[in-house]
């Protein structure tokens, strides 16, 4: 028995509800999580949603060098394990091309605190400089980005697309799905010509200090 199956299937179960919710297509994006014995479950490079199976989950360590696996790790694997590496309260990074983040990263419009999706992901969600992806530096530059802003729970890489994080796959899952979709609700709203009014730090702080009281 495959010691690491239970996380591999995990990791796939996860992938394939971010392909339900049209955050990730074809091939493009990546997701991962961290194992209790400090190794790291990621998606392969290059195999498209459609054909992808539990086994093909790999095992990476920490530095990004396979431990397990048919498939290479993914390409993007230095953003994981550089994030992994400086926020140990991480356990779970989701790296998606979706359409509303990505169109905002090009005119480096960061996302303002409009509604709910946003500030519970710990908005504004900022752009990130522009790095080569695949390069170590798409990783050094979000982690240094999370390590100023510890509420902070996903960015935008300029031109490129999304990372989410957290403390599991469930909530690097809904963190991603809230910043997308308040990344459309930005847009929509700003095709009205008016320009979108942010929640207050006032209204912010009651609806914090409502949603904490009730959690
Ligand atoms: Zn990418």
């Amino acid at each position: 028995m495959d010691r690491y199956f239970i996380y591999k299937q995990q990791v796939f179960e996860t992938t394939m509800k971010l392909v339900g919710v049209d955050l990730i297509r074809i091939s493009a994006g990546n997701i991962s999580m961290r194992l209790p014995d400090g190794n790291i479950a990621i998606t392969p490079s290059g195999i498209s949603y459609d054909h992808m199976h539990p086994e093909d989950i790999v095992i990476m360590d920490i530095n990004g060098k396979k431990i397990e696996g048919k498939y290479n790790p993914s390409s993007e694997k230095a953003l994981h394990h550089e994030i992994y590496k400086s926020k140990p309260n991480t356990n779970a990074v989701i790296h998606t091309h979706s359409r509303y983040a990505i169109a905002f990263s090009t005119v480096t419009l960061e996302l303002p605190v409009i509604c709910l999706e946003l500030l519970f992901v710990g908005g504004p969600i900022p752009i990130a400089d522009y790095q080569c992806p695949g390069t170590i530096a798409v990783g050094t530059s979000a982690a240094a980005i999370f390590n100023d802003r510890p509420d902070l729970k996903g960015l935008i890489l300029k031109n490129h697309g999304m990372v989410a994080i957290g403390e599991n796959l469930e909530a690097a899952y809904q963190n991603a799905y809230n910043i997308e979709t308040g990344a459309e609700i930005y847009h929509i709203a700003l095709q009205t010509g008016k320009n979108p009014v942010a929640l207050t730090e006032t209204q912010i702080k009651e609806i914090l200090a409502h949603y904490n009281k009730t959690k």
